[in-house]
């Protein structure tokens, strides 16, 4: 494909977007114009980004028209059921045994495998953080109280939250992922955050990737805040346009996953939204391995649009790749600014 105005979609079936839809300025510092949906089969045109040259945040210039949006969702994957070669069951059966074990324990459930893998994981420690984030650091706050997770998808989290004493409930858009968190035998709504009635009340609501997918993410923001009680918790995750992933890879960054993610923020713009909503402080987590993710996915798509001639080629490409991944995580680990995700936690 040549043309940069080739749209991914019929024409009606998209809008554009010419300001910032956070902060409503037209200057554009930055932009991407061939942007490709890797989940459609097979890829067909493009999707196009600016990066506001005011407040910095990525939005999708050429973007799905909301009645359409469900089209971009055809192939997803939250309810999918764990497939893979017989290396990667074995490994996520391990993952899943050593997140067990460290929930158990940060849950004040002692075992002597719990003391024994907490110790390691707070020794290799970018696993350490990686389990903190995975169970959304709800170990830290408080030990139990009312949970609302917006876009739970398979409800792995719920349910672990709920082991652990935590009263929770979820929401989807996906009826498939619905379903699937329903078999978990939790409380799930289908739909957004307002299908939750207005007088319900939580300790603790999370947003796993959820705000980059939304058309309105102040107005979501403002709905958490009037759910939560006060002194309550907002978590939230999203990928950071200021990461150096995004400088390293552009077109090819995991994060951008056109046209599902509407809107790409960075720290500063996403702590401004949230205390102009209200919140009283906002915090920035620390996440382990997401440089070793974000660089291997963003690996993957880079070398769909590449091809190698020779196997010294391939064996190069290999050790640079191995090199930008490692880089990456440290990047990640060391500068607040440049993380591949942003973790904040806001209380009300
Ligand atoms: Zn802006």
């Amino acid at each position: 494909m040549e043309n940069d105005d080739v749209s991914a979609w019929p024409v009606e079936w998209t809008e554009e977007v010419n300001i910032c839809p956070l902060c409503n300025s037209d200057s554009v510092c930055n932009h991407e114009n061939r942007l490709i949906d890797w989940l459609s089969v097979p890829p067909s045109g493009y999707w196009r980004m600016n990066v506001c040259g005011s407040c910095g945040v990525g939005y999708l210039s050429l973007r799905p028209a909301v009645k359409y949006i469900q089209n971009a969702y055809k192939n997803y994957y939250t309810h999918s059921k764990n497939k893979g070669s017989l290396i990667n069951k074995y490994l996520r059966g391990m993952q899943k045994y050593l997140y067990e074990a460290f929930c158990d324990h940060a849950g004040h459930n002692y075992t002597v495998s719990g003391y024994l893998v907490y110790a390691l994981v707070r020794i290799v420690f970018p696993l350490g953080l990686y389990f903190d984030t995975k169970s959304r650091h709800i170990f830290k706050f408080r030990n139990t109280g009312r949970l609302l997770d917006v876009g739970c998808g398979n409800g792995e989290f719920l349910e672990m939250a709920s082991r652990h004493g935590w009263e929770v409930i979820g929401v989807d858009f996906d009826q498939a992922a619905v379903s699937v968190a329903k078999s978990r035998g939790l409380i799930i709504l289908h739909g957004g955050i307002d299908v939750i009635d207005s007088n319900e009340k939580f300790d603790f609501i999370s947003l796993n990737h959820v705000i980059e997918h939304v058309y309105d993410p102040l107005k979501l923001i403002q709905s958490c805040y009037a759910l939560l009680n006060d002194g309550g918790t907002l978590w939230l995750e999203t990928p950071n346009i200021d990461s150096i992933g995004y400088a390293l890879y552009k077109s090819n960054w995991r994060g951008l996953e056109p046209p599902r993610h509407i809107m790409l923020f960075n720290k500063a713009a996403l702590s401004e939204m949230l205390l102009k909503s209200g919140f009283v402080s906002v915090e920035q987590k620390s996440h382990g391995l997401s440089g070793v993710y974000m660089g291997l996915s963003s690996e993957g798509l880079l070398n769909k649009t590449v091809s190698c001639s020779s196997m010294a080629c391939f064996g190069l490409r290999k050790i640079i790749m191995l090199l930008r991944v490692i880089s990456l995580e440290l990047i990640q680990l060391l500068c607040k600014k440049r993380k591949e995700l942003l973790t904040l936690v806001a209380t009300r």
